[in-house]
């Protein structure tokens, strides 16, 4: 039997060691990466970290100055946009003014002389949820649906590999998040390849199932959203992908399947395996944990703690309420600030600025830096 496979594709997106320079500045350094064909794949990083530069060689845009870019098996490296079977989705949708919706998304296939296009507009309406639109012009629409007629008009030439230029830029964030899951459902139903360029990780983590996080025109790391936020290789990437606590810490045990460290005269266990760089003893390194991880306890109820968690005194400095969750900011005598979230549950304002308070985590929850790193 035959699951039901989405329509397409051969569109794997294969780069071998392309770059780009632009006079003595390299925007791109030789970058090897290989997009499986069907996946939601996001570029993430700040602005001019080289991602658009990545999307336009894979464009045809732009071109590569060493390297070469397949497509579905194909080196494509010498073809021009057109005859490469992609298509991009731009930030500001370029669409025609004068042409309804209806002819927005039609004109395509017009242009390649398809005559009967109603079948394949209709479709592409529904996919996108316009069909009650289909006369209006672009002006007469929402941020948001201009933005899902742009899909439909690029999907409909059946590109292997749909290329997103940070689409969703121009929306407010409300419309963003809505559209960040329309666009999920959409690639699902479809089942091509999309790469998708942004600088807001939370975007790339709700879309995407591979996130390529880039910095200074290098991809730092690549992974799976939950991997790269649980198990971050470099600082950038544990700041890039959320708040993260890191502290200075001295390895005093290494070698077994667990670290111990000592931070701040507390003694901090994590995996061996969480730990990105080789840790010897007497060495240093950053171990991190993410805010949501840690839980506060009274300083007093401090022997209710689990064994065998990681644990530090400190002091409450700020409590933020913000409504699902109370943000603090605890002082940790020779640590510094850390940042505890705590979903707010059965507790309200219990701690408040100047408690006495006891952090602790699992020490599974813990992971380790180089710590030859600037912290960012
Ligand atoms: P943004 O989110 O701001 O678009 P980005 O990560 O997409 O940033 P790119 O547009 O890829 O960055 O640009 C990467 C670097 O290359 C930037 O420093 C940019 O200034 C530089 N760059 C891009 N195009 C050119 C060009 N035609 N000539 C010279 N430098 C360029």
């Amino acid at each position: 039997t035959t699951t039901s496979t989405p329509q397409s594709s051969g569109g794997d997106v294969r780069l071998h060691r392309i770059s780009k320079t632009y006079g003595s500045f390299t925007a791109v350094h030789p970058l090897d990466l290989t997009i499986p064909a069907g996946s939601f794949f996001a570029l993430l990083g700040a602005s001019g970290c080289g991602k658009t530069t990545t999307l336009r060689m894979i464009a045809g845009l732009e071109e590569p100055t060493t390297g070469t870019v397949e497509l579905a098996g194909q080196d494509v490296t010498a073809l021009p946009p057109y005859k490469r079977q992609v298509n991009t989705v731009f930030q500001n949708y370029a669409l025609f003014p004068h042409l309804d919706i209806y002819e927005n998304v039609a004109f395509g296939l017009r242009r390649r002389g398809i005559k009967s296009v109603k079948k394949q507009v209709e479709e592409m309406l529904d996919l996108v949820q316009l069909g009650p639109m289909a006369r209006r012009k672009p002006q007469q629409l929402s941020g948001g649906q201009q933005q899902r007629v742009a899909v439909a008009r690029a999907l409909i030439n059946h590109p292997e590999v749909l290329l997103l230029d940070e689409p969703l830029g121009a929306l407010d964030l409300k419309l963003r998040r809505q559209m960040q899951l329309e666009l999920k459902r959409i690639q699902t139903e479809v089942g091509i390849t999309f790469v998708h360029v942004t600088h807001d990780q939370e975007e790339a983590m709700t879309m995407a199932d591979t996130v390529a996080v880039m910095n200074g025109g290098r991809v730092e790391q690549l992974g799976a959203p939950a991997e790269l936020y649980e198990n971050p290789a470099t600082t950038f990437v544990a700041n890039f992908l959320g708040t993260s606590n890191l502290i200075e810490a001295e390895v005093t045990e290494a070698g077994g399947t667990e670290l111990v460290l000592t931070a701040g005269g507390a003694t901090l266990r994590l995996p061996t395996l969480r730990c990105s760089t080789p840790a010897r003893k007497g060495e240093k390194v950053l171990a991190g944990f993410r805010p949501e991880k840690v839980v506060l306890a009274h300083a007093d109820d401090a022997a209710a703690i689990p064994e065998g968690h990681n644990r530090m005194a400190g002091r409450v400095k700020i409590a933020s309420f913000i409504g699902v969750s109370t943000q603090y900011v605890v002082d940790v005598p020779g640590v510094g600030e850390l940042s505890v979230y705590e979903q707010n549950i059965g507790r309200d304002g219990r701690l408040v600025p100047g408690a006495d308070i006891v952090l602790h985590w699992e020490p599974e929850h813990t992971f380790g830096l180089d710590a030859d790193q600037s912290l960012l």
